[in-house]
């Protein structure tokens, strides 16, 4: 398998699309690191079926960011993919959520990538995936901080993708639209209050209005063009944004 020996660490993989990547990854073979939060036994049990390590850390700390990377040894494969949500109208939007979701979906990524990157460019191979959204090409109402974040985490991945051009690091974003996942279901309620809908008409004429396939992208689809930006094939294609959002960001 050709990720036979490469180890990597998804960040938010106890669920939804980062379990998805770290399972399409180790399909491949690559060695895996789970990080995010859940029940203990449903912990284990993804450690066993993934043959995989897990740290709970908590990404909003540095310092723990900073622990976690040194347990995690030297990783070939970065994915930050933690993230969350929250939806209010801007003037009530509550000042700690926005820290909490900067932290969280973009300074966590500048955390991880500072301390991998010296690592990879020393083997002169590393792949450097972030999960940003097509939020980070386009807005909604209600979502300051995680336009804000996701808009952000695109700059980012793009500055290091031309740091690293020559160190056989790449570096890219993938956007996916909407993905039926914990963070999705999440945030009807609050949608619903935000915009006066019912549950139904959130998920029709909110999200999927949004999707020209009227479909939610499925985190396996998101396994997939992870697993191909890690091929060697795949050694040119850096500092890109990669959407997979069902024709969203095309209209
Ligand atoms: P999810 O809620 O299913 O998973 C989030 C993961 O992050 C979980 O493993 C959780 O434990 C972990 N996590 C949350 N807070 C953490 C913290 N402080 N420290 C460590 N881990 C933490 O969400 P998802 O939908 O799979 O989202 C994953 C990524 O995909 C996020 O960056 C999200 O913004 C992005 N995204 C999701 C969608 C979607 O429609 N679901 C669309 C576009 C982008």
């Amino acid at each position: 398998m050709f990720l036979d020996g490469k180890r990597a660490l998804v960040t938010g993989s106890t669920s939804g699309i980062g379990l998805a990547m770290a399972r399409s990854l180790r399909a491949e073979g690559a060695e895996v690191v789970l990080n995010g939060f859940g029940e203990e036994g449903e912990i284990a049990a993804l450690c066993d079926e993934l043959g995989a390590t897990h740290s709970g850390v908590n990404l909003l700390d540095p310092d723990e960011i900073e622990a976690m990377m040194e347990r995690a040894g030297p990783l070939d494969i970065l994915v930050n993919n933690a993230g969350m949500q929250f939806v209010s109208p801007v003037e009530d939007f509550p000042a700690d959520k926005w820290d909490a979701i900067i932290a969280l979906n973009l300074t966590a990524a500048f955390h991880t990538t500072r301390l991998a990157v010296p690592g990879m460019k020393e083997r002169g191979w590393g792949r450097i995936i972030n999960t940003a959204s097509a939020h980070s090409l386009t807005a909604s109402p209600f979502k300051s901080a995680y336009n804000a974040s996701k808009h952000g985490i695109a700059g980012f991945t793009k500055t290091i993708a031309l740091e690293l051009a020559q160190t056989g690091v790449t570096a890219n974003c993938i956007s996916p639209g909407y993905v039926w996942t914990p963070l999705i279901e999440g945030q009807i309620p609050d949608t619903m209050k935000a915009r006066g809908l019912s549950r139904e008409e959130v998920i029709n004429d909110v999200l999927l209005a949004k999707q020209p396939t009227k479909k939610f992208v499925q985190p396996e689809e998101i396994g997939a063009l992870a697993v191909f930006l890690c091929r060697e094939e795949a050694g040119n294609v850096t500092g890109a944004n990669w959407s997979i959002d069902g024709g969203w960001t095309a209209e």
